[in-house]
């Protein structure tokens, strides 16, 4: 069992896709992996699914999988001799083809993002390393000027900073990733680039239940619906990379802490990423700033933070992921972060599984308990329980492996598959057994949860505390 509350997310790419490195990434401290769909081939994630779950089943501890889908990610097309310099000032052609075999011609074959250029428009070049304004716009004919000098290649991203644009957040190829990512059972599929409700709403009725869905914030206009997104999805991503391309940079970190915020009120999982160890991918140590910033997220109460680059072609995976570990692991042991975490207030419901989960937490403080056992049927009484950030150990017990698998990403969470309980004294001897095996002591108190009658969705309506070792006394 891990020692850290906040998990550890980590892309898959060409430094991570071996068996072999994906386990050593796994002992090193990762409880989801990411496939990123905007670079894989079919094949590919195919095999290294297969990989995760039989390490998953060696080691006995379920892992979630997401499925990152590219989205509507705007790109030039093919450049006159795959490259053009930028000067200063310098006028540009943009045109729709695909590619190009003019002098100072900038192709960008979306007829959508075409349609609504007008003069005064900003468009980032190369995830904002470079920059063009739109000057005229007539029908066919479209002049920018470039603001940055520098060398602008072919396919690069293109963002259009503050607009909401007439696409939607599946393209063909997002609905090609999406029905082979369900064939091989991915826990969570991720949405780029969503703007509105209705993106996670189009993607929900080809998903269904069969994953969850994390909306991935890095536009504006997805900030500006944080709370509606928030209703319609099972957690969010704060996706600071093209967030930070969107907005000037001095907006992130205020938007991080109100996407983490809402995400604690409303009880759904939260994941910071992007740039979190980024020079890691080169050395072997973070800088000062980096382990500050994993510092930070856990501190806000984030469920996760994730690697990117760090893992998936960078030159050291797995001391990415166990520094990672080592920085959540000291922030979580100072008093001031876990008194911090208790301030905040997600709001409960008024039913019987939030009042049970709610005085779950209290009971652990007073009483000092060392684990809550919750049997949950759906993963829903571990999602509360987590929500409410209890200061003990949580293991979520369920006989159903993809409700397992999902539940590595809520923040404090062990997943464990078992089989159904059928009556009150195999609860107790179950649960006792569960944390025995966890670490727990004789004498040590822990919490039980459970829905009775037993084995029923929904339910959660019991909650027993117990000693280890004192026969459910
Ligand atoms: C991001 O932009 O921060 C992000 C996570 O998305 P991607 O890496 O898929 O561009």
């Amino acid at each position: 069992m891990r020692k850290r509350q906040c998990k550890i997310v980590a892309t898959v790419g060409p430094a991570s896709s071996s068996p072999s490195m994906l386990h050593l990434l796994h002992q090193a401290g990762v409880d989801i992996f990411r496939l990123n769909f905007s670079h894989g081939e079919h094949d590919k994630a195919t095999r290294i699914m297969e990989s995760i779950r039989a390490i998953s089943r060696d080691v006995g501890t379920p892992i979630a999988v997401f499925a990152d889908l590219q989205g509507p990610k705007i790109r030039t097309g093919v450049l006159k001799g795959d490259g053009l310099d930028l000067k200063y000032g310098a006028k540009y052609r943009l045109t729709l083809a695909g590619d190009t075999t003019e002098d100072d011609v900038i192709p960008i074959p979306h007829p959508e993002i075409f349609s609504v250029l007008a003069p005064g428009d900003i468009l980032k070049l190369d995830d904002g390393k470079l920059q063009i304004t739109i000057e005229s716009a007539e029908k066919d004919r479209i002049i920018a000027r470039a603001d940055t000098p520098g060398r602008l290649t072919n396919r690069k991203g293109i963002n259009l900073p503050g607009r909401k644009l007439p696409i939607s957040a599946l393209t063909e190829k997002d609905r090609a990733d999406l029905a082979h990512a369900l064939k091989i059972g991915v826990d969570y599929v991720a949405l780029s680039f969503v703007q509105r409700p209705e993106d996670v709403a189009e993607a929900r009725a080809l998903i269904g239940d069969k994953a969850g869905i994390i909306s991935k914030i890095e536009k504006p206009s997805a900030v500006e619906h944080l709370d509606e997104i928030i209703e319609l999805s099972d957690a969010l991503m704060v996706a600071r990379g093209d967030l930070g391309v969107e907005l000037p940079p001095e907006d992130v970190p205020n938007i991080q802490r109100k996407i983490v915020r809402a995400c604690r009120r409303a009880g759904k999982p939260v994941i910071v990423a992007t740039h979190m160890l980024e020079s890691m991918v080169e050395s072997i140590a973070p800088t000062r700033a980096e382990a500050s910033d994993v510092s930070t997220a856990v501190f806000q109460g984030a469920d996760a933070v994730m690697l990117s680059a760090e893992t998936a072609v960078g030159r050291h995976p797995p001391t990415a992921v166990a520094i990672m570990d080592r920085i959540i692991t000291a922030t979580e042991r100072d008093p001031e972060c876990a008194a911090f975490t208790s301030l905040d207030d997600p709001q409960a419901e008024h039913t019987t599984a939030d009042a049970i989960t709610l005085s779950a937490r209290r009971i652990a403080e007073i009483l000092d308990c060392k684990f809550a056992v919750a049997y949950t049927k759906t993963g829903s009484t571990a999602k509360r329980l987590s929500r409410d950030r209890p200061h003990c150990a949580i293991l979520a017990a369920t006989p159903d492996a993809n409700v397992a698998n999902k539940m590595a990403l809520y923040w404090g969470v062990a997943p464990v598959i078992t089989v159904d309980i059928s009556h009150f004294h195999d609860m107790l001897d179950k649960a006792e057994a569960l944390c025995v095996r966890h670490g727990a002591q004789d004498g040590d108190r822990i919490i039980i949860i459970a829905g009775y009658p037993f084995g029923r969705r929904g339910k959660t309506n019991t909650l027993k505390i117990s000693r280890i070792g004192a026969k459910g006394e």
